[in-house]
């Protein structure tokens, strides 16, 4: 027999967006709250996973947001356990490693003299002939803006590594949130280091941190909301959407020891990917709306973590590797980030990560088939010594990156539209939204989709537009 459970809030996913829905819906009164996730700690593709005392984030998480609402959040949430950190990060590329992000004097000086030439004349090319048309493509973006040169030293392989599809079938729109406002003039001028003030520092320079990694903000904010009376069920996976029309009714968990669970609320706060809540609708939409499901995809992501025996093994926190010949696309090492990571030992945690598709060979590697082409690589960009190597772990990850290929809005558009004609679901998040959402903006949509449900003054703010807006975030200076 399914126990039934009700009540007022039900919250699917225990990462920012579900927290901030979650604290928000607390501190305004609403006690009747449940939080679901799969996972058996909070924080979604931000928490921090501990084995053996080491701390490793799902591939580094740096916080960092031009939102002041957001920077007060998670200063009041964790006090001086929020460290400001010094930023280096760098790209491999050719044995050499540039500046992240790029300094115009740094590249053309790494670049050799033919190269940075070319790259010039490129990117002064592409100012010139600068057409009218609005770029289509990620490539045809980077391209307008720096030219063809630096586009395929700086840009192409990563992106492509990172989507795993060409980047003249990636929408322009990715390059636009990310790389907005970008003005290369400013990158010129920061690089020549021309500043107004010596003390101020933006966010290319400084970034925080939880001591404890990423997951600790969110293992606070669980406390608060815990205190203010929520229950948490974690180890709990949504096996479907109970709906009357446009209305769900009831939601059915599978808890950790195989016991089904309905749980009934006035109001739901999705954030557990969109392709999935149509999937699990009962009864389920019509065939248009699964071909729509059908088209989106998302990008998976493994993590491979290891101890080293050693520190100070390189002073990034984090190296995109820009180089074909291996598969791996960034590496971290968490010490950089803060020292409890490795708990105050002598060693070091680093983290390689791949991108990938559930198709790809590399998904079904075994563990031990991932730590070795980790190890290979890594000493193959000749950062760590194999023999230093002492323990290694991995996370894989589903639907981590929601895909803005060249023709998706037409199928999203479609998602989105239905789901608001849903009555008491307040889609969130980086999966529920389909939204290449950083914590900020993850965060920032469950709290504004409380909002709309307490209606607060300034309601209803619209959430699928929350990053639209979002001015490119590496320039922002400090609060
Ligand atoms: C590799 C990587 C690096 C990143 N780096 C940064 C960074 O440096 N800075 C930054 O700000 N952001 C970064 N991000 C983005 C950040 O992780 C996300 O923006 C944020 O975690 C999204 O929060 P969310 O709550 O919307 O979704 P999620 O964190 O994905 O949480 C959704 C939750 O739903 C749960 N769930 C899913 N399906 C079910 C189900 N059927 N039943 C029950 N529960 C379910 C999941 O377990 C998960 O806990 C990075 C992301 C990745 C993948």
């Amino acid at each position: 027999m399914i126990i039934e459970k009700e009540y007022e809030c039900c919250i699917l996913g225990a990462g920012p967006a579900g927290l901030g829905a979650a604290l928000e819906l607390a501190e305004n009164g609403v006690k009747d709250i449940v939080i679901i996730d799969k996972n058996k700690i909070v924080g979604g593709l931000s928490r921090t996973e501990v084995y053996d005392g080491y701390r490793f984030d799902v591939g580094p998480h740096r916080f960092f947001s031009k939102n002041s609402e957001i920077n007060d959040l998670w200063r009041k949430t964790l006090g001086n356990d929020f460290i400001p950190v010094e930023r280096l990060t760098r790209i491999y590329y050719k044995n050499k490693y540039f500046n992240y992000p790029i300094k115009a004097v740094d590249a053309l000086m790494k670049m050799g003299i033919i190269e940075s030439t070319h790259a010039l004349l490129s990117f002064f090319s592409a100012q010139i002939t600068k057409k009218n048309i609005e770029a289509q493509t990620f490539e045809d973006w980077i391209i307008q803006k720096f030219g063809e040169k630096l586009y395929t030293t700086f840009f192409k392989t990563y992106t492509e590594k990172v989507w795993g599809i060409p980047c003249n079938q990636i929408g322009a729109e990715l390059a636009a949130q990310r790389i907005k406002g970008l003005d290369i003039l400013q990158v010129i001028k920061s690089s020549l280091q021309f500043k107004t003030s010596k003390n101020i520092k933006t966010l290319v320079e400084q970034f925080d941190y939880p001591r404890k990694g990423a997951g600790q903000m969110y293992e606070a904010m669980a406390d608060r909301v815990v205190e203010k009376g929520a229950d948490i069920l974690l180890d709990s996976k949504v096996k479907s959407f109970n709906r009357t029309g446009n209305t769900i009714n009831s939601v059915i968990i599978e808890d950790d020891n195989g016991n089904e669970i309905a749980i009934k609320a006035k109001s739901y706060f999705n954030s557990i990917p969109l392709t999935h809540f149509y999937q699990l609708l009962n009864p389920a939409e019509s065939s248009s709306i699964k071909n729509a499901v059908d088209a989106l995809y998302y990008r998976e992501h493994i993590t491979v973590n290891f101890i080293i025996d050693g520190v100070d093994i390189f002073p990034d926190q984090w190296i995109y590797v820009h180089d074909s010949n291996v598969k791996m696309a960034r590496l971290a090492n968490y010490n950089n980030f803060s020292k409890e990571m490795v708990n105050g030992k002598n060693k070091t945690a680093v983290s390689v990560e791949y991108f990938v598709f559930k198709t790809d060979d590399l998904w079904s590697l075994s563990d031990n088939e991932l730590k070795e082409l980790a190890m290979d690589e890594l000493s193959y960009v000749n950062l760590v010594d194999k023999e230093k190597v002492e323990q290694g772990w991995i996370i894989r990850e589903t639907e981590s990156y929601p895909t803005y290929y060249l023709g998706y809005q037409e199928h999203y558009d479609i998602l989105k539209n239905k789901l608001q004609q849903y009555i008491n679901v307040h889609p969130i998040g980086r999966g529920g939204l389909y939204k290449y959402n950083n914590q900020d903006h993850s965060t920032l949509s469950g709290i504004l989709a409380a909002r709309n449900y307490l209606q607060t003054d300034g309601s209803p703010y619209n959430i699928w537009n929350i990053n639209i807006d979002a001015e490119y975030h590496e320039d922002a200076v400090r609060e």
